[in-house]
């Protein structure tokens, strides 16, 4: 009952306050979802062409970029013809950021940034028609779930940031929304019976959080005796990180076999991908042209680019062709769920997810971090690349059940895996320090060449 009054009349009020359309553009890309092909291509060839016409009348930083790449906007035909304005990189954003931004956006600019947890922090803008689009991409995903506005949903956070930004006013919002936010920046056992306790009384349909901190307080549940798999939960959304097969398979299993579904994006690039029920990454194509590219050129279906994003409802502070530092590859059209959007697929993460070895490979995260975690008694880790030949470990381990020949097993699986100049060091630790952002990274590689 209440979660009817939260969609038809609390929850658009709330949106109507702070001047943003996310009804109307969810109503919208309910439709869109299900377009043919061509229709959705001329939809966004008009976006962005409008987006273009807007960065070069309102946007130094845009202005200057065109007319350097001899491109015109209102001569376009065509989407491909505005590949020859150069890709975005981080770096230029940093630098030029006070000339990227429509200071006259409606309803004014909010400021983010990334909070530096892979690099330096990257500061950027939100407009409020961006933040509507993203909320309602937010949203329709939900729905492929079965979740609607209104239904009660539990933020299992891992940021300290949004932590403490909770103010009074967002406890009335969270109240309002049906939204239960917990803090679990840093999960200790002494917290789990409260989080629980807070769970059960609150009774949320669905959980949404990073995967990495819900599997951890899963596992500290379980581990406590708590059972969460008769607590209403229908399915879990995954954030922010990448959504390892041993996270999946805890947070189902903790819930009673519930989904667990992921998305794809960041806090910069946005909402861009969503998995359905069918497993498939469906890109949110109204809003978004992404690229796929290697050394420049777009790559196939099934072969691995990096993922380059406009963001076609980004007029504050547009992103036009912002190359994001992930690895993915254009996954195959068409889907038993019925919807027509394009399919984004082996997301790989980003780059600082991989390790280099001193011989030029990269190494996916997954190959190092199986060796530390066949490992028995290996309670927690972090591995950090510091240089290329030179590899930290972090361990909390459990004393008795930790092997004597744990380091050296360690130290030569780190070996066979990137060449023998490898140096590698194995401390140990009571506890692992969380990023700056809240994140949980299992591997961190300072190795400047991903960067
Ligand atoms: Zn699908």
């Amino acid at each position: 009952m209440y979660s009817k009054l939260v969609k038809h009349l609390i929850f658009p009020l709330h949106e109507k306050i702070l001047g943003r359309d996310t009804y109307n553009f969810l109503e919208r890309l309910e439709n869109e979802q299900y377009m043919s092909e061509e229709k959705i291509e001329e939809l966004k060839f008009l976006k962005l062409k409008d987006l273009l016409l807007h960065a070069q009348s309102n946007i130094p930083f845009y202005q200057k970029r065109f007319s350097d790449a001899g491109f015109e906007p209102s001569k376009m035909q065509n989407i491909d013809d505005f590949k020859i304005i150069p890709l975005l990189s981080k770096e230029e954003i940093r630098k030029n950021v006070d000339d990227m931004k429509w200071n006259n956006s409606p309803g004014g600019l909010q400021r983010y940034n990334t909070g530096g947890s892979s690099g330096k922090p990257l500061v950027f803008y939100f407009d409020r028609k961006r933040q509507a689009y993203d909320a309602a991409a937010r949203a329709l995903t939900h729905r492929w779930w079965d979740i609607d506005i209104g239904d009660k949903e539990l933020y299992l956070w891992g940021s300290p940031l949004e932590i403490t930004k909770q103010d009074k006013i967002k406890d009335i919002r969270d109240m309002l929304t049906n939204d239960l936010l917990i803090s679990a920046f840093e999960i200790s056992e002494m917290q789990i019976p409260d989080m629980v306790q807070q769970i059960r009384k609150f009774k949320p349909k669905c959980v949404f959080g990073y995967p990495s901190t819900v599997a951890l307080f899963c596992e500290m549940a379980q581990k406590n005796g708590f059972k969460l798999d008769d607590e209403g939960v229908k399915v879990v959304f995954s954030t922010a990180e990448v959504l390892y097969d041993h996270q999946r398979e805890t947070i189902s299993k903790s819930f009673g076999g519930v989904p667990v579904t992921d998305c794809y994006g960041s806090r910069e690039g946005g909402f861009v991908s969503h998995e359905c029920k069918e497993g498939k990454y469906h890109i949110i194509e109204s809003n978004y042209i992404v690229e796929f590219l290697k050394n420049g050129k777009e790559v196939n279906c099934g072969e691995d680019g990096e993922v380059v994003l406009t963001h076609l409802d980004a007029w504050g502070m547009p992103f036009i062709r912002y190359r994001t530092g992930d690895v993915a590859q254009p996954g195959t059209n068409g889907c038993a769920c019925g919807r027509t959007w394009r399919t984004i697929q082996n997301i790989q993460g980003r780059t600082t997810d991989f390790i280099v070895t001193p011989d030029g490979r990269w190494q996916h995260a997954l190959s190092v971090i199986y060796v530390v975690r066949d490992i028995e008694g290996v309670d927690e880790f972090k591995i950090i690349q510091h240089a290329v030949d030179d590899i930290e470990v972090l361990l909390k381990i459990h004393e008795e059940i930790y092997p004597e020949n744990g380091n050296e097993r360690i130290e030569k699986g780190f070996k066979k895996r990137m060449g023998d100049s490898v140096n590698v060091k194995v401390s140990m630790t009571d506890s692992i320090p969380r990023d700056a952002s809240g994140k949980y990274r299992y591997v961190i590689s300072k190795v400047e060449s991903f960067k």
